[in-house]
């Protein structure tokens, strides 16, 4: 008899089979429809022996020091600012907008101060910040609005960008500096040896089962199990029983190519071109050293993997209806990026499921991390 069946091995599932197990000595099975633990951080070496990562990029970066610390049991880390240029009008800039972009696109040599003037007579006055537009109209105006965001969101979202929650872009900030990191948290790494050696670290406990290759739709019958912990789609699991929640999903083409380097930068954008939204380069990420290179593509599909829950207000009412039905089903616990329709990056989904294991044990953070 299982205490706890998991649904799902990624950094949801993980971090509660792992703390349950560790911390309260309660005996986990985890079940995994994919042939691999990590969920979609997890990574790989391709045939070539280039370290990659199979659903796109994944860049860790986080405010919070329980969550660097908790991981931080598992890996040695690598110190790793991530920089992302945009290719615009044929020429590549950096992406977060700031000084340089504007000086770039503009033909200017603005100092950060006159940028910010030159912000201000670009911008112009929304009276509410609610869509993804105004976040961007807001503070840059139209025409950078237009060259650098628009279309990337209407081909990553299959939405115009008036249609999507202001969160969605505001995960980019706009500088009038010229720091060109894609992230500005405290903690910017990678794990030294890869997400999938971090999981296998998290998940290597006498009291874990893992079970690969399964739905739990093929076990939860037949495997005796106390409480679930489920982190797939909550739509699924009630049968899409008020409709289906949009997530958005991707197709990657990987590509591995004959030379050391491939591209300028860690990952391009291509907002205006393409049926692709960037091309990523596994190298700048890992720190590996190999005579080849490998890169990834990114197309967006409305169809396949949920991979992007879609924040705007009609999801968000649907999601609740599920939410609701979530918290009156006894014996199932929903945590994770899926299972709570949240845009979570990996860090707030730790966060997330260490939360949900002080609940479940009674205890306060600091007592679950000590
Ligand atoms: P998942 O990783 O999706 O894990 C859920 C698991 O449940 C999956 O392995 C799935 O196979 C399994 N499952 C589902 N249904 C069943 C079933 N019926 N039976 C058995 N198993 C099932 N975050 C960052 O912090 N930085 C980044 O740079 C970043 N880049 C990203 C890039 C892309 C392209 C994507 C898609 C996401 C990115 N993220 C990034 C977000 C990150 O992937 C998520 O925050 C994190 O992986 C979510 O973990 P999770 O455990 O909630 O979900
Ligand atoms: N975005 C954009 N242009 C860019 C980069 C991002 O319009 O060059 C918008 C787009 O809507 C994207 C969102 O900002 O979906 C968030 O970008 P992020 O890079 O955080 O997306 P993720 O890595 O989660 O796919």
């Amino acid at each position: 008899m299982f205490d706890y069946m998991v649904v799902g091995a990624g950094f949801a599932g993980s971090v509660m089979a792992e703390r349950l197990a560790s911390v309260h000595g309660k005996k986990v099975l985890i079940v995994e429809k994919r042939p691999h633990i990590g969920g979609n951080a997890y990574d790989h070496y391709d045939d070539d022996g280039v370290l990659v990562h199979k659903y796109g990029p994944h860049i860790f970066h986080t405010n919070s020091q329980d969550v660097f610390d908790y991981l931080s049991r598992f890996t040695q880390w690598r110190p790793y600012q991530h920089r992302v240029l945009a290719s615009v009008d044929g020429q590549l800039m950096p992406i977060p907008i700031n000084l340089t972009t504007i000086n770039q696109y503009f033909g200017l040599n603005l100092t950060a101060f006159q940028v910010e003037e030159f912000l201000k007579t670009l911008a112009e006055k929304r009276d509410t910040i609610r869509t993804s537009e105004d976040v961007i109209i807001s503070k840059v105006g139209k025409e950078l609005y237009e060259k650098f965001f628009r279309n990337y969101t209407r081909k990553q979202w299959g939405l115009d960008p008036s249609e999507l929650d202001s969160t969605v872009i505001a995960r980019i900030p706009v500088r009038s500096n010229r720091d060109d990191r894609y992230f500005s948290d405290k903690y910017q790494v990678m794990p030294l040896h890869g997400y999938t050696r971090m999981f296998e670290r998290m998940l290597d406990h006498p009291n874990i089962k893992v079970m690969l290759n399964t739905d739990y739709h093929e076990v939860k019958d037949i495997i005796p199990y106390r409480e679930m912990i489920f982190t797939g789609p909550v739509d699924e699991y009630f049968d899409f029983c008020f409709g289906k929640l949009p997530y958005r999903s991707l197709n990657f083409r990987h590509e591995t190519h004959s030379t050391a380097r491939f591209q300028q930068a860690p990952v391009v954008n291509f907002p205006n071109e393409y049926p692709y939204t960037r091309c990523t380069e596994f190298k700048y990420l890992t720190g590996q050293e190999h005579p080849k290179t490998s890169v990834v593509y990114e197309y967006p599909t409305a169809e396949g993997d949920p991979y992007y829950p879609v924040p705007r207000p009609e999801n968000a009412e649907l999601y609740r209806k599920y939410e609701q039905l979530a918290k009156d089903t006894p014996g199932v616990l929903f945590v994770g990026r899926l299972a709570t329709y949240k845009y979570y990056n990996m860090d707030q989904v730790v966060a997330q499921a260490l939360t949900l294991c002080t609940k479940i044990m009674g205890m306060r953070r600091r007592e679950l991390l000590d």
